[in-house]
């Protein structure tokens, strides 16, 4: 039986390695942290018992029937829909903009015909060819909205000014001319009844996989396997020969109060003045459970230094640079793949990051039954 190394239990490395185990091969799976699915790890607080999303909340949403169908084997999904709140100069509004935040913001009762020609007519249209984000906004959705909803918490969320960002960022136009408060457009969402902690452990419960937790997995540890998947940051396999690759951090402060502190589980923070760029209440992203207290986390995001836990990828001229010769280097490696939101740089959403698991493994599959090398991606981190 070949031996298959793993580096990242979270859903990259246990969709991988159970996809494998199950087609005959043993795998070894190494994790650095103590638990189980990397940024997904769920646990339940001690004080008040509610379930928590320990690295940030977390909706499973996805339009992709195989990867709903994949996910359901391990767990129940309960009904839930991520409707979110944005607060902006003392005021609460709906997320993200309808015809309802519309409405309120304008103190008008426009039909969707008519809120639709009245933002049009707020567009700056002068800006033919948006190249920054704050273009975007501008040309898409005017000033007033640009600034009470955008603006700040942008400056926020990435600390740079959002005239220095792209505006691949806000392609798509967050602007729905209806009342669906709905934040994903996705066919299926839900929450997993246990906890994703359990959906991946579960997962990697397979008689030919065996997990090490606390233990990260070098380059010098590559002898002895016969191909390594690993979903740790690529530039950490390579030193940071090219230097470290930019993230974002989040700090997630939290406070323990009596009831209900907010009334639903994410109210995002728009205004500059408030630090926090969003507050969620955890018990909200179970609520067929009944908690007397609750926990809250107020999100703080900054850049991520060497000892923080890398969150949102920059990806800005600078950082895409240091990843094409990241890639250069990755594709001189003879049985090593990088996975994963961390192996490629990417934002990966978790239906994203499970479907192209799948696909590794496929991919994996079909190589050796043909004598094919295996790509160091299977998915260009460039794209
Ligand atoms: C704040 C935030 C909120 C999110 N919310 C959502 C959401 O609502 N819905 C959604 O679909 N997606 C969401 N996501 C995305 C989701 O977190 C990712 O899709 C998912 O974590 C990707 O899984 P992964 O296995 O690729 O990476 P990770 O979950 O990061 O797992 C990688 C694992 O590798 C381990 N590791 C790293 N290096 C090594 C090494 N050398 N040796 C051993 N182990 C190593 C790490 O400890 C980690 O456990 C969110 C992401 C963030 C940042």
């Amino acid at each position: 039986m070949k031996k298959i190394a793993v580096a990242g239990a979270g859903f990259s490395g246990a969709v991988i390695a159970r996809e494998l185990a199950q087609a005959g091969y043993r795998i070894e799976v190494f994790d650095a942290r103590p638990h189980v699915a990397g940024n997904c790890h769920t646990a339940r607080d001690a004080g008040t018992g509610v379930m928590t999303h320990v690295y940030g909340p977390h909706i499973f949403h996805t339009s992709n029937e195989k990867v709903w169908n994949y996910v359901r084997q391990f767990d129940e999904f309960m009904p839930f829909t991520n409707r979110v709140k944005a607060v902006t100069n003392g005021h609460v509004f709906s997320m993200p903009i309808n015809l309802l935040t519309i409405n309120q913001f304008f103190g008008k009762t426009f039909s969707p015909k008519e809120a639709e020609s009245f933002l049009a007519s707020l567009g700056d249209q002068s800006i033919t060819d948006p190249q920054t984000f704050e273009e975007q906004a501008l040309r898409f959705v005017g000033r007033e909205l640009y600034e009470a909803f955008f603006h700040g918490y942008t400056k926020k969320q990435w600390g740079i000014h959002p005239s220095e960002l792209p505006a691949s960022i806000l392609r798509r136009l967050p602007v729905r001319f209806n009342y669906d408060d709905n934040y994903y457009a996705s066919t299926f969402q839900g929450m997993p009844k246990n906890g994703y902690t359990e959906i991946v452990a579960r997962i990697l419960d397979h008689p030919h996989i065996k997990v090490h937790l606390n233990t990260k997995f070098e380059r010098s540890m590559d002898d002895g396997y016969d191909h390594i998947f690993y979903s740790g940051p690529v530039d950490a396999w390579f030193k940071h020969s090219e230097g470290r690759l930019g993230y974002r951090t989040l700090d997630f402060v939290p406070e323990r109060h009596r009831g209900d502190y907010q009334g639903n589980p994410v109210i995002n923070y728009c205004d500059e003045a408030v630090p926090w760029t969003r507050i969620s209440e955890h018990k909200h992203f179970s609520p067929w459970e009944s908690h007397d207290n609750t926990l809250i986390f107020k999100e703080y995001s900054r850049y991520c230094e060497e000892s923080d836990t890398p969150y949102y990828p920059i990806r800005l001229a600078k950082e895409k640079s240091q990843l094409r010769r990241y890639v250069e280097l990755a594709s001189e490696e003879r049985k090593v793949t990088f996975v994963g939101r961390l192996g490629t740089y990417r934002y990966l959403d978790m239906h994203v990051t499970i479907a192209e698991a799948l696909d590794v493994a496929e991919r994996f599959l079909a190589c050796r039954a043909s004598g094919q090398k295996m790509p160091s991606f299977v998915v260009n981190p460039l794209g």
